[in-house]
């Protein structure tokens, strides 16, 4: 069998050529990095489980009307998806302070935000991902305004999506990260999200406990990685209740 294309290696998947033109495959590692990659560590069974989350949320965002680039899952650790020229930003989108935002502002974790706020980073490791603002995006021609406004009103929309969605399970959403990036049909472009959306790219917190069930636990050694994102699909019914097996739907949070 030929080897496939590879197109582009990050820090936690990997992109390889996919078997039509315009489409890629995804693949999940179980590489965890933090800190700019200053900490490492391989985490079993961590690509699967996002694997997993991802295909769920983006299949639920499709089922709203919000264009992303899953196609369909592959196997336990890949998903196909549309090839889409990425935007170079991070988009964060905060619910509640925490993270950088605490550090940088003074604010305690868990304070409420009076709305959500979006914020722009540079995707460029090197730099460290620097936070940038419209102005900087316009001026050196990541994306035009008009791209910066649809990126906007995506990832709001998405954010009131997750929410629910997380809430229902007893989650809270404190954050989350998404990219994004441009389609062609023609002549005419269309923003997509694009990455994925999991415990590693979200703040997820216990609503009645505050147990954090995200990529915290790795960035500040608070225990089990795989228990945290095993809880996650569990309470979203993509696990089911204690055990291998079976279709279980979302767990009622009373
Ligand atoms: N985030 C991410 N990738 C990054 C940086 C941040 O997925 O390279 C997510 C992070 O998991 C959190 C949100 O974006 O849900 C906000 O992160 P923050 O700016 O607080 O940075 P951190 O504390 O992770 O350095």
């Amino acid at each position: 069998m030929a080897r496939r294309r590879l197109v582009y290696e990050g820090k936690a998947k990997i992109l390889y050529e996919g078997p039509e033109p315009g489409t890629y495959v995804q693949y999940f590692k179980d590489d965890a990095t933090a800190f700019n990659a200053e900490k490492f560590d391989v985490i079993d069974g961590k690509g699967v489980l996002n694997n997993r989350i991802s295909e769920h949320i983006m299949t639920a965002l499709t089922g709203i009307g919000i264009p992303n680039h899953f196609i369909r899952r592959i196997n336990m650790r890949e998903q196909l998806i549309r090839a889409c020229e990425i935007i170079p930003l991070e988009v964060v989108v905060r619910n509640v302070a925490a993270g950088s935002l605490s550090k940088r502002l003074g604010i305690d974790e868990g304070t409420a935000l009076p709305r959500p706020i979006i914020e722009f980073y540079y995707k460029d490791d090197k730099l460290g991902d620097p936070m940038v603002t419209e102005e900087h995006i316009v001026a050196f021609n990541w994306a035009a305004q008009q791209d910066i406004d649809d990126i906007i009103s995506l990832a709001l929309r998405v954010n009131d999506f997750l929410s629910g969605l997380f809430l229902g399970v007893g989650i809270k959403l404190v954050d989350f990260k998404v990219e994004t990036g441009r389609i062609w049909d023609g002549d005419f472009q269309r923003i997509i999200l694009a990455d994925e959306i999991s415990p590693d790219s979200c703040r997820l917190w216990d609503v009645k406990t505050g147990q954090k069930l995200d990529k915290d636990v790795f960035r500040r050694d608070l225990g089990s990685l795989t228990d945290a994102y095993s809880e996650v699909a569990r309470r979203l019914g993509i696990l089911p209740e204690g055990g291998k097996g079976g279709k279980a739907g979302p767990k009622l949070v009373h």
